[in-house]
């Protein structure tokens, strides 16, 4: 069992109270590291580390393509060691193999992305009048904090990382208490290149310690925060007590919208896997599904025939669905489901399994829910497991009600052969990302990710998340 440690100002440390909090493998309750607790004087640690460092020479005189190269070092390592950390984040996370891989190869790709990007946003120049010349640079805002959620951890912690560094900011990392073990590698591999310590800092611990320890210190500049509605209205409040920007991605209820012209095969394969992928707990799950009415049958049918094939199991043996995280989300989803008995009909699935020799594991069976009110806390929250919840539509304008009757907009599916509904859809239904015969273009590093409405606001992944990570200064000078 690894005794995982933090890493602050170049240093492995415990926390300073010396406890710890055990790390358990979904797949069968097996407690397989233990973090330190940290709490607010480990984060004061940290972030005066990082402001240190980033007041520093050593750090504000790597020129920004140096930058570069030591993330494009990162990613390398990223790569190297890809089969081991394919494996820590399965069995942390309780993701299917196959998961986990896809997972590193996107933080490889948001390391290079950030890389190359960093020498390139330009500033500009701003025509007044003669004898005065206007630009607009952009500068790094400073300390950025970044609290990570649970459920993609090395991913969401490389995609505001990368972008942070790239501009010349220093970061410090609060990991999920549940899914720490990829962040601690990453850690590892900040210490191997010759980056000035406190650039990089990585602090463990439970959110109301650490996280609010973070997300309320004056001297953090910005904080990127992905997670619950409740828990990121906390840190937005603890910020703006300080004057502080945050980046919010607080999850979705996001619909994929099935008409009767669309390529079927592909559609069912979407639509299934949008919502099985990391057994629904994923904040742009289709957790959805609105189909044309006239149609309903005929394709509900295929997605129900398509999950009674789906296969549950441990994360390691790469079945189709793994485990649920933990009891806490366990149990929210079967007390969705219990709902869905009383006022729906459960078309698919509906049963927890237990699995030999994993009998401490969480495993649900995937699950459809079908004729349940669109009021339904079932139909509006987000229920964060691998369940679907079913629901008609007669024409285009009742789609798009349907697809925006929900506190949430972050991702959008729409299956159809007709542009122009595609492109009318795509106007009118309030949704940080659309997608048409698709979902999810393959993760998107490129792509501006964030949400409408209760998802959030700000968006990461891109070009665009740069922005986050500079303020900008105009500077007017006259001359003769
Ligand atoms: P959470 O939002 O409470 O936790 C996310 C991160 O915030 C963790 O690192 C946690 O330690 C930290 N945190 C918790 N309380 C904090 C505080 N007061 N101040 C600062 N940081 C704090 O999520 P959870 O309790 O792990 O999961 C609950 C629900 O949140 C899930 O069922 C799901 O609906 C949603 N969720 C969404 C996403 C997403 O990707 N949008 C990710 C995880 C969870």
């Amino acid at each position: 069992m690894e005794k995982i440690k933090m890493y602050v100002d170049g240093k492995w440390l415990d926390s300073s109270n010396e406890r710890r909090i055990d790390v358990i493998n979904p797949s069968n309750g097996e407690i397989i590291a233990t973090i330190p607790q940290g709490e607010a004087r480990d984060v004061n640690d940290a972030v005066k580390a990082a402001k240190k460092a980033f007041q520093s020479d050593d750090w504000s005189s790597v020129k920004p393509y140096e930058r570069g190269r030591l993330l494009y070092e990162i990613a390398e390592k990223i790569r190297k060691n890809r089969d081991e950390l394919a494996k820590l984040e399965t069995i942390d996370v309780g993701k299917p193999l196959s998961q986990g891989y896809a997972d590193i190869d996107a933080s490889i790709r948001y390391f290079e992305f950030y890389a190359g990007a960093a020498d390139k946003l330009m500033g500009d120049t701003i025509p007044i009048e003669d004898g005065l010349i206007d630009y607009v640079v952009r500068e790094p805002v400073g300390v950025t904090g970044h609290i990570i959620p649970w459920n993609y951890p090395i991913q969401i912690l490389s995609r505001s990382v990368a972008a942070a560094i790239a501009m010349g900011n220093t970061v410090v990392v609060k990991s999920a208490e549940d899914t720490p073990l990829t962040a601690t590698k990453i850690a590892e591999f900040f210490d191997q290149i010759d980056i000035p310590n406190g650039v990089f800092n990585h602090v463990t611990g439970y959110g109301y310690e650490a996280g609010a320890a973070l997300s309320s210190h004056p001297h953090i500049n910005h904080v990127t925060f992905t997670g619950s509605v409740q828990t990121g209205t906390a840190v937005a409040n603890a910020a703006t007590k300080n004057v502080v920007p945050v980046t919010l991605e607080l999850g979705g209820k996001s619909p994929n919208i099935v008409f009767s012209d669309c390529n079927m095969e592909k559609a069912v394969e979407g639509v299934v896997k949008a919502i099985i992928q990391n057994a629904g707990q994923t904040c742009s799950a289709g957790s959805r599904l609105l189909i044309e009415q006239s149609f309903k049958d005929t394709f509900l049918e295929k997605v129900v025939d398509r999950f009674k094939e789906l296969t549950v199991g441990p994360a390691l043996e790469d079945k189709d669905v793994g485990p649920i995280l933990n009891e806490k989300q366990f149990n929210q989803i079967v007390n969705f489901i219990d709902l869905a008995k009383e006022e729906g009909r459960i078309a698919a699935g509906g049963n927890q399994v237990t699995i030999e020799n994993a009998e401490n594991g969480f495993y649900i069976e995937p699950t459809i829910v079908d004729k349940v009110s669109t009021k339904s806390s079932i139909a509006q929250e987000e229920i964060f497991g691998p369940v679907l919840s079913v629901f008609t539509f007669k024409d285009d304008q009742e789609a798009i009600n349907l697809a925006n009757n929900t506190d949430y907009g972050l991702v959008t599916g729409i299956w159809t052969q007709d542009i122009s509904r595609a492109h009318l859809l795509a106007n009118r239904i309030d949704s940080g990302q659309i997608f048409v015969n698709n979902y999810g273009a393959g993760g998107g590093i490129q792509m501006p990710f964030g949400g409408y409405k209760k998802s959030g606001f700000g968006r990461e992944k891109g070009w665009i998340a740069l922005y986050n990570y500079t303020q900008v200064k105009n500077v007017a000078i006259k001359y003769n």
